[in-house]
């Protein structure tokens, strides 16, 4: 018999951080050493950047499609960023997490609020930069946004990283191997958890040692070696 079973369901996994600080790339080099977890696609009323896919990196709506859907209920979450919507359709979260799989949400600091406030037991990871002189670098270089929206991400991001202490980790993105190295520790440790034991399995176990033990103190032959 199994000493202990941990319970199949997935953990949710919301991960933020400024913008340029490399969440997406991250996250996109994780799927070559794990592949028990799945990324949520979110739905935003912002331009398609020549670098987005619809349906791959986003479902891109209009502002006025974003609340109806509001309105029909349609998101765990959403906020306003920079002046557009952005929201995690609820839709399939549910499924994948009673799959197994981890469920990862990219998502801005208002969005990762909310979620804390409804599922109080998901895991909060923040992603920073290692100066904000390299993130600056690094939003020029990404060259997906004009110099207002660079200069506009770079003010919300200064604000977003007085809020770090309301998540669980932190992983500065220097070298991106060992940031991409620490976020895969992050979801295998939690795993380990010892509150995903189920409790059943350690009752058995108990029997199981009671069934090994009785009546065979009289014959240790079986314990030999
Ligand atoms: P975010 O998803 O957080 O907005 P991105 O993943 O788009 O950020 O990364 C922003 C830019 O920084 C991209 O051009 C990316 O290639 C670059 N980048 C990401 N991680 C690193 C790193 N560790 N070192 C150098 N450049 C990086
Ligand atoms: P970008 O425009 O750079 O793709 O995203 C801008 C910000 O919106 C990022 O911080 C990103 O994490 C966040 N974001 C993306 N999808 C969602 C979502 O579904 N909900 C919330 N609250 N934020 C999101």
């Amino acid at each position: 018999m199994d000493i202990i079973r941990t319970r199949e369901r997935g953990n949710l996994i919301v991960i933020s951080g400024p913008s340029g600080a490399g969440k997406g790339t991250i996250i996109s080099a994780l799927r070559g050493i794990n592949k028990n977890f799945w990324v949520s696609i979110s739905m935003t009323s912002r331009d398609i950047r020549s670098n987005d896919i619809p349906g791959v990196t986003y479902f891109f709506v209009s502002k006025d499609e974003f609340e109806k859907r509001i309105s029909n209920d349609e998101f765990l979450e959403y906020a306003t960023y920079n002046g557009n919507y952005y929201g995690t359709p609820k839709d399939k979260i549910l499924d994948k997490l009673n799959e197994g799989i981890d469920v990862i949400l990219e998502i801005e600091i208002q969005g990762a609020l909310k979620v804390k406030e409804i599922v109080p037991d998901a895991i909060f990871i923040f992603i920073l930069p290692p100066s904000m002189s390299e993130l600056r670098n690094r939003l020029i270089k990404r060259a997906t946004d004009s110099v207002d929206k660079i200069l506009s991400r770079f003010k919300i991001a200064y604000k977003e990283i007085n809020e770090v202490t309301k998540y669980n980790y932190v992983v500065i993105n220097d070298d991106l191997d060992s940031a991409v190295l620490k976020v895969n520790s992050i979801l295998l440790s939690e795993r380990c958890r010892v509150d995903r034991i189920e409790d059943i399995y350690l009752n058995n176990m108990e029997e199981e040692v009671h069934e090994l033990l009785v009546g065979k103190d009289l014959d240790n032959s079986e314990w030999e070696i």
